[in-house]
């Protein structure tokens, strides 16, 4: 990624879309969308000032709305180039409010609230499409009971979980605990607040609230409006103290996820929804499990999969390494429905097919293994660059060139294709430029020879 934020033959538009393409193969005019940052990236120094002041916390969409970013924001920490974005959706003053505390801190002057989208046009010789998947929404299995039981996460928030730079700095706190932790701190801001009215009143009568409120309630300073004030704030001090004790009790006997379920083929190998295999989630959840044994040696592991599809180099011995070093158990079955058990806990119930048996087994957390679908906004993409999709809007390619697209001089790689993992996707990606280099080296008139 640093090499080709550096190379000297590559130009990155990143923030940008691609809005029309025209002319044809050899020869083509594309014009892009450079859409406004508010920050001048040639002067911001990527030293997150202004991020550490921006009051506005928003869901972080790069850890899967696991934790939260601010208005002002960069993607993630090694993205290219190292810049940072405001958030036009986010921000208190592009929303017409006051604010500008960005622009204050900015010791660069990088912040620009007046920028407005730039529109460029590039010629090229070819385009390859390289924009990659989705991760298929598992709430449309409903038996899954994904976003209903909390500790049911898919394998790419678990990634961001088990990730160092992720929400939990790598430890595997259930979504469940996290919940009550983001309760307490909510409740301890309040009761700080709380405190803070009532310490001003306890100098002022000079004595505590609990020794007032007793006297109080005893029925002594009748008709005192002030002490009358005081006593509602005390209540509605203890409102808050009482619930926050009982969730710090509660809290206390929390630990990281031990025991996991991963299910295979979440909306893969389904004919309600993709019936292909998406071909890397197979080696994910064993290599997240793995991971999670890393951290954590009482981690035990069950993979639940109709087989497991360790196809590469390598892959079944990594698959067995699994098993013998890293307590993974490979279930044979599909999963039938998951519900949630007591403390939160997803009971998994399933066939297992060798024993030809329906079990049920709880876990600390679930995690699916969800398809690969086609990115978004591929449809209205496909259209702009006039190339065809097939079935499941991948890029329609030919079985015997698999980078061509349905137009000359368009190519295509990764998962923009078809589902495959990241070795794949980068031999493909070395093909797609191959073919688009032929293109390009090709002196113009030759190429319109060729078109024609
Ligand atoms: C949970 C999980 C774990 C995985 N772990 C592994 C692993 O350990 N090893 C492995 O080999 N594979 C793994 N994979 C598979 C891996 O993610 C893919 O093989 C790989 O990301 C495919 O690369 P790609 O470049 O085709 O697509 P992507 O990585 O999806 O990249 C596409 C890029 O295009 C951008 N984009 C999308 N639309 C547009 C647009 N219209 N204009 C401009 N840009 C756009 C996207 O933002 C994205 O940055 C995992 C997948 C998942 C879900
Ligand atoms: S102006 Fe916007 S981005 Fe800057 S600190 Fe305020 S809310 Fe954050
Ligand atoms: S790789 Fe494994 S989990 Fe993924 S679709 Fe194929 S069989 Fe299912």
């Amino acid at each position: 990624m640093l090499d080709v934020g550096r190379h000297p033959n590559i130009e990155l538009l990143s923030y940008s879309e691609v809005e029309k393409v025209e002319g044809r193969i050899g020869d083509l005019r594309v014009t892009v969308r450079r859409k406004a940052r508010y920050v001048e990236e040639d002067k911001c120094t990527g030293c997150g000032t202004c991020t550490e002041k921006c009051p506005t916390a928003v869901p972080d969409a790069f850890n899967e709305g696991l934790g939260d970013r601010r208005a002002i924001y960069s993607y993630f920490a090694q993205g290219i180039p190292s810049t940072h974005t405001i958030d036009p959706d986010q921000c208190r003053q592009l929303k017409g409010k006051k604010c500008g505390i960005c622009a204050k801190t900015c010791q660069a002057e990088a912040i620009n609230f007046d920028q407005k989208d730039r529109i460029v046009e590039i010629d090229v010789a070819a385009i390859i499409v390289a924009v990659g998947y989705d991760v298929f929404d598992p709430s449309r299995i409903p038996e899954y009971r994904y976003r209903e039981i909390t500790n049911v996460v898919t394998a790419i928030e678990f990634e961001r979980l088990l990730s160092a730079s992720g929400p939990t700095v790598g430890h595997l706190d259930r979504p469940s605990d996290r919940a009550v932790e983001a309760q307490i701190e909510e409740l301890e801001k309040k009761a700080r607040k709380s405190q803070k009215v009532l310490g001003k009143l306890e100098e002022r009568f000079g004595e505590s609230s609990a020794e007032f409120h007793e006297k109080y309630q005893a029925g002594q300073y009748q008709g005192d409006q002030e002490r009358q004030k005081w006593a509602d704030k005390y209540a509605a001090h203890l409102s808050v103290m009482e619930p926050l004790e009982d969730l710090k009790k509660r809290a206390e006997g929390f630990t990281v996820a031990k025991r996991l379920a991963f299910i295979q083929c979440v909306g893969s190998r389904d004919f309600r929804f993709y019936p292909f295999c998406s071909g890397y989630c197979c080696m994910h959840s064993v290599k997240e499990a793995i991971i999670a044994h890393e951290h954590e040696p009482e981690t035990r592991s069950t993979i639940f999969g109709m087989d497991i599809r360790a196809v590469g180099k390598g892959f079944e011995e990594y698959k067995i390494r699994g098993g013998d070093h890293s307590n993974i158990t490979y279930v044979r079955g599909r999963v039938a429905e998951i519900t949630e058990g007591a403390n939160h806990n997803p009971v998994v119930t399933y066939e297992d097919t060798r024993e030809r048996k329906v079990k049920s087994q709880e876990f600390d957390m679930v995690i699916l293994a969800t398809a690969c679908a086609p990115t978004k906004g591929i449809i209205e993409l496909a259209k702009v660059v006039g190339i065809e999709l097939d079935q499941y809007n991948f890029v329609k390619t030919s079985p015997l060139s698999p980078v061509d697209s349905t137009t000359p001089g368009i190519f295509v790689c990764g998962c923009a294709e078809s589902p495959m993992d990241v070795p794949e996707s980068v031999a493909q990606a070395s093909s797609a430029a191959e073919r688009a280099a032929e293109i390009a080296i090709q002196p113009r008139p030759e190429m319109e020879h060729a078109v024609a």
